[in-house]
């Protein structure tokens, strides 16, 4: 792809939309970035920008500029119906994300993780496992460096573990993963895609361009990702963590095996006991990077001693301390209601859970079959609170719901009330910017104040 000269507008000035107009920039292009945020709020890059020949638009989009590109780049927090993008989009205009530009210049082999949860875990996962093997690795992505910043280290021989939101692959054209992995898919983000079915058509972009060369990995206990084997050109590998599948990676008895094609001889890879994380879904995300690993080639030996002394990712189930015998867990990344479900399932009884936050226009009644089991008191925090209580207090009429209002509350009664083997649980099914900057200064925050004395 020949930038040289051409006119490109980046949209959206975060950390990706940041690499992609110096990348952009480097690459010869004329570049441009819009922002809706003001001069003000961008004043840390702008200077930077400036000096690298970079055009800044500030304080909103002008149609204008949009119109006179040769190229768009869109940022994924940037929304597709943004009306500028939308009316560019009508012209034919190509626009396409961070993503799909990055992926142009790579030359690595491409692993694609997807799924509405568990795609942190499992490309933490899959990057440390590939790495132990020896081979070159990079991860980025959704999580840790935007993809175009792995442009500049990659060779031919380079592993790229890429974690992939719906985001995404909401703006990809020619992206062609040679192993994607779809963990997952239950309801996210209909704030943004507004049904689960444009949701799933971002997600299921993952494999539009897999050729038979490729792999596609899914979850056989998911229906939703099972759809997925329907329409993909690429070769189909299972993970099930119920019963053995065709062909791919399931747990049986007491292990995890791995079958390499159907009617082949299953290989023992590792013991389920050996797995440090909690949770079923956590065994899932197992199964979902030993099946990676293998189409990479990697050993069952390396697999087996990388998950030995894997470690849960921050804010992801984590444990934060136990105190007078109660067990304190950070999950502050459980920011939809099937998270919160899977972590709730993680401990058999005497839970104090924190629930709330910014509703993302989910469905809390949900939980109540594991609520009315498992839970003793739910402390509701945030913006969303009045509706959590409204939905539960008919779903689940028999649990102990206090508004809590705040996480310093929330966690003085908690730690008030529970009793030596209860488990005080942060998993608030809603994403965080009511009353934090973010997922990760909530769970610091609980983090803090559980270990205040
Ligand atoms: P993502 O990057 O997709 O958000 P994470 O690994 O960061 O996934 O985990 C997000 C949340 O979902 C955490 O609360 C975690 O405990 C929970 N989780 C992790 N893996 C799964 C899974 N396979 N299914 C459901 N929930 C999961």
């Amino acid at each position: 792809m020949d930038l040289k000269n051409k006119k490109v507008l980046v949209v959206g000035l975060g950390r990706s939309g940041l690499s992609a107009a110096r990348f952009l920039r480097e690459q010869g292009a004329r570049v441009t970035v819009s922002d809706s945020r003001s001069a003000a709020a961008l004043a840390k890059d702008i200077p930077a920008l400036l000096d690298s020949g970079i055009m800044v638009e500030a304080g909103g989009h002008g149609l204008l500029t949009f119109r006179r590109q040769d190229l768009i780049v869109v940022s994924p927090g940037v929304p597709l119906d943004t009306p500028e993008v939308k009316q560019v989009r009508a012209l034919s205009l190509p626009v396409i994300g961070e993503l799909e530009l990055a992926s142009r210049f790579l030359s690595g082999h491409v692993i694609a993780i997807t799924g509405s949860n568990g795609k942190t875990t499992t490309t933490t996962l899959v990057g440390q496992i590939v790495e132990a093997a020896g081979l070159p690795t990079q991860v980025g992505g959704n999580i840790g460096l935007p993809v175009i910043e792995l442009i500049k280290f990659d060779t031919p021989e380079t592993w790229d573990v890429l974690e992939v939101s719906s985001f995404q692959l909401e703006t990809v054209d020619t992206f062609r993963p040679h192993i994607a992995a779809v963990l997952n898919l239950t309801p996210d983000h209909l704030d943004r895609h507004h049904t689960f079915a444009a949701y799933a058509a971002a997600k299921k972009r993952i494999t539009e361009n897999q050729t038979s060369e490729d792999f596609l990995v899914l979850n056989a206990e998911d229906k939703e990702t099972q759809m997925f084997a329907a329409r993909t050109k690429a070769q189909i590998f299972w993970f099930s963590s119920r019963r053995p599948v065709k062909q791919g990676a399931f747990a049986h008895g007491e292990s995890i095996v791995w079958l390499p094609q159907e009617g082949g001889k299953a290989e023992p890879v590792l013991p389920i006991s050996e797995i440090p994380l909690k949770g079923l879904h956590n065994l899932e995300n197992v199964l979902a990077a030993v099946t990676i690993a293998k189409l990479a080639g990697v050993s069952s030996e390396v697999i087996r001693a990388t998950v030995a002394t894997f470690k849960a990712v921050e804010h992801r189930l984590e444990h934060v301390a136990t105190l007078s015998g109660v067990e304190y867990y950070n999950d502050s990344k459980a920011t939809n209601v099937d998270a919160t479900m899977k972590a709730l399932a993680s401990f058999p009884k005497g839970i104090h859970l924190i629930l709330g936050g910014k509703d993302k226009e989910s469905d809390y009644s949900q939980l109540a079959p594991l609520l009315l089991e498992r839970v003793k008191v739910v402390y509701t925090i945030g913006s969303a609170a009045e509706k959590i209580e409204h939905q539960l207090a008919e779903s689940a009429k028999t649990v102990m719901i206090e508004s809590s209002g705040t996480m310093d509350v929330a966690v003085a009664s908690a730690r008030e009330h529970a009793v030596s083997g209860d488990v005080v649980l942060l998993a608030p099914a809603c994403s965080s910017f009511d009353q934090f900057e973010n997922y990760e200064h909530r769970g610091r925050v609980f983090r803090q104040l559980v270990l205040k004395t």
